[in-house]
C-alpha cells in the first residue's frame, strides 16, 4: 500500500510518537500471543503498522502489515507464529514514509542465519551510514533508518551478534531504543542519552523488554529495571546480562514521554505518569489562574492535567467533550461531506454541560494549532460563554530530530508569535502555557535528566548541519 489518507484529518494537535517495541524470551509460553497483548498496551505509540517476529531457535518468521494491531493480527495468524522467542513493534512513521516496506520488525539475513530488528527513535546520521552501506554494495529496500541499523548488523563479519552490536551501536547517532531477535536470543539497546524509554521485566523466571511498563502489566510481568542510556542487555537461556557499550552521555529522556506519549498508568524513572501529569495541571493552575465555572480536559491526553488544575484551583472538573474512542487510524479516506465535519469525527461537545459556562479547557500541547482552533470554535458554537485554554507544556518553538513528528519550525503556531497573538489566532478568550520550570518541577526528577529541546532549543546530541537546515525556518534561529 503506498497511499494513506491525510492523517491530520483525524489527528489532534499533539506531537506524534513513532513506535513501541517489545521483546520476550520464554520458551514455555506462547510468545507471539504474549507479544500481541503487550503491543496492545503500546498501541498508543504507533497506529500505522504492527508486526511480530518469532524464532523457533532455528528459523525466524516475521508477520507485519499496515494498520492497528487488531486489524493486522487474527487468531489464525498468531497460531501460525510458533516459537520460543519474539519481538514486536507498533509504528508511527517519522523517518521513512508510511508504507509496508517500512513496517517493522525488519528482517535481514546475516552470516548464514537471520536477524529481525525493531526500533523506536530516529537516527541523525542516517545519510552518512546509508552512503557507507551503498558504497559497500549493500542493497537497501526501504527508506527507514531501522533498515540501516539492521543492514549494519547483517553486514558485520563477526559471527557473534553481540560483537557486531559492540561495533555498530557506537556508530549510531540520535535516539534509539531497539530490540534485535536472533535464532537463540533477544538483545535490547538504548542510545547514550536515553531519549527513548526501554525497561526490562520479569515474567515468572523469564525476561521481557518493553517501551513502557504498561506492556509488562498487561502480561503479568514485573519491572526489573530500566535499561540505562548506552547499555545493551541480552536475554537467553541463562537469564539477562547487561553491558555498557557506549559511554553514558548524561540522560535526556524525551520530556514528552511525561507530558503525553506514555500511558498514564506507566511508570518511568520511578514516577507514575498520571501523578506527574496531574502535578503539571496543579502547577498550571498556580501559574495561570482564571475565574471560570468548569475545568474540562481535551480527552484523553488532557485528563490527568485537567484533574490537577481543578484540584488546585477549586473549579469543578467536568467532561465537556466526548471522544470517539474507536476512530483510531483508518485506511478509509473520508468523503468530502464527512471531511467538513472535521474534528467532530473525533470529539463531540456536550452542549448541556457547556452552555453558558466559562470553561477552562486543558490540553497537553499545541503544535500547529489547526485542531485547537476548530475545537475552540466548536465549544463556542455549543454555547460556551468563555474558553480559557490552559496547556500543560510550554510553547513548542524548536523542531525535534529524535523521532517525534512535529513538522518544521515555521509551521508551529508558537513560532515568532506572542501568547496573546496565539490566543487571538485560536479564537480563545485566554491562553496560558505551563512554564518549563513548572513542567520540570512537576516531574519531581532532576531537570538535567530530560531532553526539552523543542521548548528550549538545547539539543542533547549534536544534529548534523544539513538536517538542521531541513527543519529550521531561518539560519539564524537554529537553536543551540
Ligand atoms: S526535541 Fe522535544 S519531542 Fe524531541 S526528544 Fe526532545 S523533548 Fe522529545
Amino acid at each position: 500500500m503506498d497511499h494513506l489518507p491525510d492523517w491530520d484529518f483525524f489527528d489532534d494537535d499533539s506531537p506524534h510518537d513513532e513506535c513501541g517495541v517489545f521483546a520476550i524470551f520464554a520458551p514455555e509460553r506462547d510468545v507471539a500471543r504474549l507479544t500481541f497483548f503487550a503491543l496492545f498496551a503500546l498501541q498508543h505509540r504507533g497506529q500505522e503498522s504492527a508486526g511480530i517476529a518469532v524464532s523457533d531457535q532455528s528459523h525466524l518468521t516475521v508477520y507485519k502489515e499496515m494498520g492497528l494491531l487488531s486489524q493486522v493480527f487474527k487468531e489464525q495468524t498468531l497460531r501460525s507464529l510458533t516459537g520460543q522467542i519474539a519481538i514486536g513493534h507498533v509504528r508511527y512513521s517519522t523517518t521513512g514514509s508510511s508504507e509496508w516496506r517500512n513496517a517493522q520488525p525488519i528482517h535481514r539475513d546475516r552470516n548464514g542465519s537471520a536477524i529481525a530488528l525493531a526500533h523506536n527513535g530516529n537516527l541523525v546520521n542516517t545519510d552518512e551510514l546509508r552512503r557507507d552501506l551503498v558504497a559497500r554494495g549493500v542493497v537497501l529496500s526501504s527508506t527507514s533508518d531501522t533498515e540501516i541499523i539492521a543492514a549494519l548488523l547483517a553486514e558485520h563479519p563477526s559471527g557473534d551478534i553481540l560483537d557486531a552490536l559492540r561495533d555498530v551501536i557506537p556508530r549510531l547517532r540520535g535516539a534509539f531504543s531497539a530490540v534485535v531477535l536472533t535464532e537463540s536470543s533477544v538483545v535490547g539497546f538504548r542510545d547514550p542519552y536515553g531519549v527513548r524509554p526501554l525497561v526490562l521485566g520479569r515474567l515468572d523466571d523469564r525476561f521481557v523488554l518493553a517501551s513502557e511498563t504498561s506492556a509488562l502489566d498487561i502480561i503479568g510481568a514485573k519491572v526489573v529495571r530500566e535499561v540505562e542510556p548506552g547499555e545493551m542487555v541480552w536475554i537467553d537461556e541463562d537469564g539477562y546480562h547487561f553491558e555498557r557499550v557506549v559511554e553514558r552521555q548524561g540522560e535526556a529522556l524525551c520530556i514528552f514521554e511525561f507530558i503525553y506519549f506514555a500511558r498514564p498508568d506507566s511508570v518511568m524513572s520511578g514516577q507514575t505518569l498520571y501523578s506527574a501529569r496531574s502535578r503539571m495541571g496543579q502547577e498550571l493552575a498556580r501559574e495561570s489562574p482564571v475565574d471560570a465555572d468548569l475545568v474540562i480536559p481535551v480527552p484523553d491526553t488532557g485528563n490527568s492535567a485537567a484533574i490537577g488544575y481543578s484540584s488546585r484551583s477549586g473549579i469543578p472538573f467536568g467532561e465537556g467533550l466526548v471522544k470517539n474512542r474507536y476512530i483510531g487510524r483508518t485506511f478509509i479516506d473520508p468523503d468530502a461531506d464527512l471531511r467538513k465535519l472535521g474534528i467532530r469525527m473525533k470529539l463531540n461537545p456536550l452542549s448541556s454541560t457547556i452552555r453558558g459556562r466559562r470553561l477552562v479547557v486543558v490540553d497537553d500541547s499545541i503544535v500547529r494549532g489547526n485542531t485547537t482552533s476548530r475545537l475552540v470554535h466548536m465549544l463556542f458554537e455549543a454555547g460556551a460563554a468563555e474558553v480559557h485554554l490552559r496547556i500543560s507544556s510550554p510553547p513548542i518553538v524548536f523542531p525535534c530530530f529524535y523521532g517525534i513528528d512535529m513538522a518544521s519550525q515555521d509551521e508551529f503556531i508558537a513560532f515568532e508569535r506572542t501568547v496573546e497573538e496565539i490566543a487571538a489566532e485560536l479564537g480563545a478568550t485566554s491562553l496560558a502555557y505551563l512554564s518549563l520550570d513548572g513542567l520540570l518541577r512537576a516531574t519531581r526528577l532532576d531537570p538535567d535528566r530530560f531532553c526539552a529541546a523543542c521548548f528550549s532549543g538545547e539539543y542533547p546530541c549534536e544534529v548534523p548541519e544539513e538536517l538542521r537546515r531541513s527543519k529550521f525556518r531561518y539560519e539564524g534561529a537554529q537553536g543551540r
